[in-house]
């Protein structure tokens, strides 16, 4: 089996209702995003989110963006500077 079907089934067992999104901390009840960040289960708003921060030029982030990416990728045990490197490598 691989690895995108063992997760699709994985995620069938949580219940659509109290799940708590580990980006912002807030309740959700829809269908989770997968994080970019990381194997995870985030809210549909953080998916979008993530994806116009990863979409943005960087010089054009705010700090608080990163330090947010900075705090998320630690909470969730990813490498934040693998990250960064990515983005910076991005055509600006
Ligand atoms: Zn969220």
């Amino acid at each position: 089996m691989n690895v995108l079907k063992t997760r699709l089934m994985a995620r069938e067992n949580v219940p659509l209702a109290d799940k708590v999104c580990p980006r912002c901390d807030k309740r959700y009840t829809e269908y989770p995003a997968l994080s970019r960040r990381g194997n995870v289960d985030i809210c549909s708003a953080c998916g979008s989110r993530e994806g116009w921060i990863d979409y943005a030029p960087i010089d054009k982030l705010p700090l608080v963006i990163l330090h947010e990416e900075k705090v998320f990728h630690e909470k969730i045990g990813e490498d934040y500077k693998v990250w960064l490197e990515w983005k910076r490598g991005l055509p600006q």
